[in-house]
Formats: structure tokens, C-alpha cells, sequence
């Protein structure tokens, strides 16, 4: 009982110590960055949005963001910008407008969806429109190597650039995650996994039969799962997951422009062998081929060959102990925790774990850098980790005996009023609590997953 309060009595000012960061009232006096250089490699939406909040709380800051893309990418997939990330773009008045002014909407989800590339081409006009006195953008400029002791970094254009406070927002293939694991191993414990799962994203131009905002299902023997999703201003963007075992860069029998036509033809099919229950078919409801539709699929050339030449992307399972260096470095974003795309909160975890560091910078009384980064990665890693875990919820549903064993936990929760994706969206309840409720299922994921995992080599 004693033990049960103490408990308890921990688990109230956990939530007070998260209620008090959450707060985003304007800071009015000085914070730890203030009049200071923060150099954020990565002008992805994390780096864009930790530019966004720090400025607003203190313009004083001189932020650079480097980046080292440039044009459009041609088969960008979208991103959905569901609750968790439209709460927190919206501590900075505007934002959350301005990101999603270019989207358009999954009706059966009713979230907006980015082009990840429209997102941070609006998120970076917003930045400079608001807060170019104290932002700056490069664009093209890529972070070639880190001095962590003079605190410095080289770029590709040889420019050397001293900073106060680095920030690691260069995603899950992070250069300066890298050398940091590779210079301290003892201090950053990395568990850097991929699934097995590739991804590519195809552009298709507006289809004479699919619906503005559908959300329809792939099937067909080459992938294991993809969707037909809505892209602004106008068309669909498919996004195809394929295994080891069906191909590496491309999905299994895919090697021509004509081959990837034919197979998306097929895959759009509104009936298909694949997935026909044969209980169904049995009692004659389900009839496999003879009821397949033929959908006239339109595509566009340069997207079809650049799908076929693009390298496929992977699923990450990252997780490290540590988000900071010293007084002077921090990780954001991807580069310190990601995971499969399947629930979604990928970015909205990097926000949420962003938010919390701004939070810590904006600094107590005699707090210094050391000890606020230290509260950062104390508090962020808390989260962040819990996310990353429930991400594995992916396994419950790979193969029908696993199903049959994580049906009733899913029920039990959903009884219980506490179903996963409700508590998802319900921006109230912290990650944590979500796994903690989530405890039997995702112990039974993590299990699979393990057995299937690859390590992560560079
Ligand atoms: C298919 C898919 C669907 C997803 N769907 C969702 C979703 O619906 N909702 C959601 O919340 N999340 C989703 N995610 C996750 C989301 O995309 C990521 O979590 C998010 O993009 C992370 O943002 P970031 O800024 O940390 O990193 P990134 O978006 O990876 O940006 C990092 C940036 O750093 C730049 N960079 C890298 N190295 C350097 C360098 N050395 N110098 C300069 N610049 C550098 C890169 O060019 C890049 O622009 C999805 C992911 C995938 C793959």
C-alpha cells in the first residue's frame, strides 16, 4: 500500500513536472540561448519548428538553419498532420495554418495531408517571414564535420561556423548522432534497428474514378501493403511497403516503368485474388477474379522513372539513451528517435520532444545549459521512447495466429474506453501512460520483432 502511494504520489509530479513544460506562455525574461548563436543542422519540419518556438520566446537568439536539399522532390509522400502535431505547431501563432495551407484531406481519417516537401518549403517562409531578423536559412549548405571541443562546424562550402548551442535536426541518418556514438560509446547507447519493411512513394496525376480524399487499400502479390492517398493541389500519391523477400529496391518483379504501370493497374483494382476470404467466396459472396474491375490507371512519365531509380526507404527502429552533448549539443527529430510510419506520430513526437527542450532553454533560476540539455533528454527520452515502443503495435498484426493473441488485448483496452488510437489523438495523455496501458500487447510485438530486426549499419 505504502508502496502503491509512493507510486502514485511519483506519478502526480511526473505529471506536474509535464503539465509545467507544457505550458507555452511567452517567456519575458531572459533564457539560456539568449543573444547567443544556435547553428540547427536539418531544415526538416523538427529543425523549422525548434526555429519557430525558440524565436518567438526569445528573439534575441541568432538561429542558422542548414540544409542541404534544394529542388522538389518528385515522388514526395505526404504527411499527416493529426492532432499531436497540429497542437503543438499551434504554440506559435500561425503555423499550424501556414503548414498545412497547401494539404488536402484523408476523409476517412479526417487528417490533413502534407507533401513533406510543401510542408517545409511553408514552414521555412513562415520562419523568415515572421523571424528573419534572428533566423537565417542555407539552403543547399550541408554540415560536412563537427568540432565538438572548439564548438564549431565545417560546411560544403568550407565556411566554418563557431556556435553556442548545436542542434541535430538532420534526421534518422544523422551525421552528428553518428560521431557523437562513434566518440563517447559509453555515453550515447544507440539501439538502431531497421524492420523489415522498404518504401517508395508514387505521384499519379488526377484519376478519372478515385475519390479526392480516398484512403483505398493496394493489394497485390509484390507488396505487402500500400494505399492510394489524396496529394494537393490536385491528385494521389501511392505509397507501397514491400519485404526483404519481394525485392530491395524495387518491390519483386518490378524493373521497368512498364512493369511498375502494370503492377499498380493491378493493384488498384477494386477486387482482387489477394484477400479474397474464402469464407466469403464459399458462401458465394466473394467471387476473385471474375468480378475485377478494369480501372483505367493515368500516370506521369518522369514520376514512374524516377519511382523505378529512386532508392527505397527503410523502417527505422531508433532509440538512444542520451539527447545531448555537454552544454553544447542537442539532438532532435528523427535523429534521436524513429520509428514505422504506421501510427503516424513520427514528426509529432519530434515536435513534442523539441517543444520540451525549448521549454528547458527558456531556464530556471541558476540553471546552466549542462543541467537544462540534461533535463531535455531526462524528460524527452521518456516520451519519446514510449512512442517509439507502441510503434511496434505494426507486429500485432503480421500473421493470424499473432492477430488471434492480440485481439482480446485490443478489445480489453477498447472496453475499457482506453482503445490505441483513441488515446492517440486525445493530446492529453502522454505517450507513456499509452504504452503503460499497452503493456501485455506491445511486450508480445516487441518479442516479434525481435526475432525479425536487423541491425542498423551506416
Ligand atoms: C512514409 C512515411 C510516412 C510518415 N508519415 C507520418 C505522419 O503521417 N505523421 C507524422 O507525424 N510523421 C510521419 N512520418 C515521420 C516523419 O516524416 C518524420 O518523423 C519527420 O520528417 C522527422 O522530421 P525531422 O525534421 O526530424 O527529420 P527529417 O524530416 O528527416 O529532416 C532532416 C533534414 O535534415 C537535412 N540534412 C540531413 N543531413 C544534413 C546535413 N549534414 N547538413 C544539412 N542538412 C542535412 C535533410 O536534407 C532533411 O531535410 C512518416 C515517415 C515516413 C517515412
Amino acid at each position: 500500500m505504502m508502496m502503491l502511494k509512493k507510486g502514485c504520489c511519483s506519478l502526480l509530479l511526473l505529471l506536474g513536472l509535464v503539465r509545467g513544460l507544457a505550458s507555452t506562455s511567452p517567456s519575458t525574461g531572459k533564457t539560456l540561448v539568449s543573444g547567443k548563436k544556435v547553428v540547427v543542422v536539418g531544415g526538416g519540419p523538427v529543425g523549422l519548428y525548434f526555429a519557430a518556438l525558440m524565436s518567438q520566446k526569445d528573439p534575441t537568439v541568432q538561429i542558422e538553419i542548414l540544409e542541404k536539399r534544394t529542388g522538389k522532390s518528385v515522388n514526395a509522400f505526404g504527411l499527416g498532420v493529426g492532432h499531436r502535431m497540429q497542437n503543438r505547431l499551434n504554440d506559435i501563432p500561425g503555423l499550424c495554418e501556414k503548414a498545412i495551407e497547401i494539404s488536402a484531406t484523408v476523409e476517412s481519417l479526417n487528417i490533413p495531408l502534407v507533401d513533406r516537401g510543401d510542408l517545409t518549403r511553408q514552414m521555412s517562409s513562415f520562419v523568415l517571414d515572421k523571424f528573419g531578423s534572428n533566423c537565417q536559412l542555407a539552403l543547399g549548405e550541408e554540415c560536412d564535420s563537427v568540432d565538438f571541443e572548439n564548438k564549431s562546424i565545417i560546411t560544403n562550402t568550407g565556411r566554418t561556423i563557431q556556435y553556442d548551442l548545436l542542434l541535430a535536426a538532420d534526421g534518422v541518418n544523422s551525421k552528428i548522432r553518428q560521431k557523437l556514438v562513434e566518440k563517447e560509446p559509453e555515453t550515447f547507447q544507440e539501439q538502431h534497428y531497421l524492420e523489415n519493411s522498404h518504401w517508395k512513394a508514387l505521384s499519379l496525376p488526377k484519376q478519372p474514378d478515385i475519390g479526392k480524399g480516398s484512403f483505398k487499400p493496394l493489394r497485390h502479390p509484390s507488396i505487402a501493403s500500400g494505399r492510394v492517398l489524396p496529394k494537393a493541389p490536385e491528385g494521389h500519391v501511392l505509397l507501397l511497403f514491400w519485404r526483404d523477400e519481394h525485392g530491395i529496391d524495387n518491390p519483386m518483379g518490378i524493373e521497368t516503368t512498364e512493369d511498375l504501370k502494370q503492377m499498380i493497374t493491378d493493384a488498384m483494382r477494386d477486387k482482387n485474388t489477394r484477400g479474397v476470404n474464402p469464407l466469403r467466396k464459399l458462401l458465394g459472396l466473394e467471387q476473385g477474379d471474375s468480378h475485377k474491375s478494369d480501372r483505367v490507371v493515368v500516370f506521369e512519365e518522369a514520376a514512374l522513372e524516377a519511382f523505378i531509380s529512386q532508392r527505397a526507404g527503410r523502417s527505422h527502429h531508433l532509440k538512444i539513451n542520451q539527447y545531448h552533448y555537454q552544454d553544447s549539443v542537442a539532438l532532435i527529430g528523427d535523429s534521436a528517435h524513429a520509428m514505422n510510419s504506421l501510427l503516424g506520430q513520427g514528426c509529432a513526437t519530434g515536435l513534442e520532444s523539441t517543444h520540451t527542450l525549448v521549454q528547458c532553454l527558456l531556464g530556471e533560476e541558476e540553471t546552466t545549459m549542462e543541467k537544462a540539455l540534461s533535463r531535455y533528454t531526462e524528460l524527452a527520452t521518456k516520451e519519446a521512447h514510449a512512442m517509439t515502443e507502441l510503434s511496434l503495435i505494426n507486429y500485432a498484426i503480421k500473421g493470424p495466429l499473432t492477430i488471434l493473441k492480440a485481439l482480446p488485448l485490443i478489445l480489453l483496452n477498447m472496453l475499457r474506453g482506453r482503445g490505441l488510437l483513441k488515446r492517440l489523438v486525445d493530446i492529453s495523455v502522454p505517450f507513456s501512460q499509452i504504452a503503460k496501458e499497452n503493456k501485455s500487447l506491445l511486450k508480445m510485438c516487441r518479442r516479434k520483432f525481435e526475432k525479425q530486426r536487423r541491425a542498423f549499419a551506416n
